[in-house]
């Protein structure tokens, strides 16, 4: 088979030497054992580095065919590098794994993910293990986001960053979703295909600091949110529904009140309105913003259906 590492990077001077190596080494080996093809190769893009990034790359190509590099026009962010990568090689080969430029991401994985290709799976996802490396803050951000995604309604594999292997064949289907908004760790499981996980221990960045401050963290799981999933419209009707049941408790209280007695004048019927007023309000925006959600949908044109296996007798063609 035909393997690609896609390696998206972002001002990685202080690592991408390192890293080449490391990987020249594991691909060497691995085309030794004859797994991977000798045409195999590894891809860096940069993402509009701002430091000698991409002249590492150009003398690492100009050294060894094995490295590739794709160059973007300007930062565009890790999704849309990751994106840009595999869509530029998805044809020239049989499967691609992508992976961060830092190694943080085991890669005596790819072995496993390999042999998981071979044994016919399409997708295989690097699940982390354990994140003991990772620090008490980064860990506990991390796993609230994949629980916090979840309760909203967005499939993702837990544990699971960008480190995976897609068949060209998933490929192809991811790029029949035409969305802006990116965020491939929700996008893949709907494209589908036989899928497999495979899981590694996380380690340290080795050199270099995380492109990822908690601003970009942030940003991130709320993008992964409101592209993937229009629960919280859902959330707002419902808090509209609750609202209005609220205020039937308040005028039967009201009621009781009146007949005791003791209210202020015009108190209930203020009292109920407010309330009623509210949650039919409540209510009338999430109805509104149910609608808003399909159009949402429909304009990502997402694919509604990716053919898996055909099967037909050929002379009928
Ligand atoms: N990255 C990128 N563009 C950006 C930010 C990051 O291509 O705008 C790359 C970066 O070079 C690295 C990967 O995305 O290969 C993950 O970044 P990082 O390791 O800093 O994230 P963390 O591991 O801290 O979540
Ligand atoms: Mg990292």
């Amino acid at each position: 088979m035909k393997l690609y590492l896609v390696i998206p990077c972002y001002n990685e001077e202080e690592v991408l030497p390192e890293t080449a190596a490391r990987l020249k080494e594991k691909m060497t080996a691995l085309m030794e054992s004859g797994k991977i093809s000798s045409d195999s190769r590894i891809v860096f893009v940069n993402d509009g580095s701002k430091d000698r990034t991409w002249e590492l790359i150009q003398k690492l190509h100009i050294e060894n065919p094995l490295y590739r590099g794709i160059c973007l026009s300007r930062n565009r962010g890790h999704q849309n590098a990751l994106l840009a990568g595999l869509m530029t090689v998805r044809e020239e080969c049989d499967a691609v794994i992508s992976l961060d430029a830092d190694l943080q991401d085991d890669i005596n994985a790819i072995d496993a993910m390999v042999d998981k290709y071979l044994e016919g799976y399409d997708v295989v996802y690097g699940v982390r293990s354990s994140r003991k490396k990772d620090t008490f803050f980064k860990r506990t951000t991390a796993q609230g986001f994949y629980k916090v995604m979840r309760a909203m309604g967005v499939e993702t594999v837990y544990n699971h960053a960008d480190y995976r292997l897609m068949s060209s064949r998933a490929l192809e289907g991811l790029s029949k979703f035409q969305e802006v908004n990116l965020f491939l760790r929700g996008i893949v499981p709907l494209v589908g295909f036989r899928s497999t996980t495979v899981s590694y221990e996380r380690g340290e960045r080795f050199a270099g600091e995380s492109k990822y401050p908690l601003k970009k963290m942030l940003a991130f799981a709320f993008e992964g949110i409101t592209s993937l999933s229009i629960k919280p419209i859902r959330m707002i009707a419902a808090l509209g529904a609750l609202i209005f049941c609220v205020s039937i408790g308040m005028l039967i209280y009201s009621i009781a009140r009146r007949i005791g007695g003791n209210t202020v004048d015009g108190w209930a019927s203020l009292a109920v309105s407010i309330w009623a007023l509210g949650g039919i309000q409540l209510l009338a925006i999430g109805v509104i913003g149910e609608y808003i959600g399909k159009i949402y949908l429909e304009t990502k044109a997402r694919p509604t259906f990716l053919v898996q296996e055909y099967l037909k007798d050929e002379e009928a063609e």
